[in-house]
């Protein structure tokens, strides 16, 4: 039986992996780059594909869609889900923040104390209640432009809240995540956010972490630094629109 999407999914998949290594090898790297797939707005049925092809990190932005997807994916294949890596990387709303760390594996988008506490809580809840839940790996999403309207903490108030989620017992502070301002050059934005990611690094030797770099812009977050890329529309295609 044929299935022309994920023929699909793996040609642009295998596509994107080349990318990854040109922008290693074009940067002198030799460690690896994390690849999130990026499947907000897809269906279900794409996650299966993807989770076949052998990816095991994905993310979602949406928090109500994201937990719609966990619980559609352990019910179709329980064996697929438990393979998957959920990674939250969108704007989390501090009542969300508890549910949130019921389901997901790693969030790059915490960007207050609030939202901080709350996975704080919510994490708790769900090591009260079930066997085998860890520490939630989180990283802080710095905001360059001061513009915290598309999420982030600005960089004067990064080290405080970075202190403060090291001081949660049930969260691990994994590192720095960015989207770079839509204005000036991107490379020039991920190297300011290499800098800011190094500093917490220096702060915060576990937090080694750098999310940087989407369908459009890897190769320059690579050449950054970038431990982890966000791909969405390379692997996917274009968003549906609802
Ligand atoms: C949608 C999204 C991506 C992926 O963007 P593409 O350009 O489709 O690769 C990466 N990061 C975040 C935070 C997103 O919301």
């Amino acid at each position: 039986m044929t299935d022309p999407r994920a023929e699909e999914l793996a040609t642009r998949l295998a596509e994107t992996r080349r990318r990854l290594d040109a922008a290693r090898a074009a940067a002198g790297r030799i460690d690896e780059v994390d690849l999130v797939v990026v499947t907000k707005f897809h269906p279900v049925a794409d996650l299966v594909r993807l989770a076949r092809l052998g990816v095991h990190d994905v993310g979602e932005n949406r928090v109500q869609e994201a937990a719609s997807k966990v619980s559609a994916l352990a019910a179709a294949d329980a064996e697929l889900s438990a393979a998957i890596r959920w990674n939250m990387i969108g704007h989390i709303q501090s009542n969300k923040a508890a549910a949130v760390a019921g389901w997901a594996d790693r969030v790059h988008s915490v960007d207050s104390i609030k939202v901080a506490n709350g996975l704080q809580k919510g994490r708790a809840r769900a090591a009260d209640e079930r066997e085998g839940v860890t520490p939630l790996p989180v990283l802080l999403q710095l905001s360059l432009d001061g513009d915290t309207s598309r999420g982030g903490v600005a960089p004067e108030g990064l080290p405080a809240l970075a202190d403060h989620v090291a001081g949660l017992d049930h969260l691990v502070l994994a590192g720095l995540m960015v989207i770079p301002p839509l204005e000036g050059e991107a490379r020039a934005h991920f190297a300011d956010a290499a800098e800011v990611a190094a500093t917490l690094r220096r702060d915060h030797p576990h937090a080694t972490e750098f999310s940087a770099g989407m369908s459009g812009d890897l190769e320059e977050a690579i050449a950054a630094g970038s431990t982890c890329v966000r791909v969405g529309t390379a692997i996917l295609g274009p968003r549906p629109v609802v």
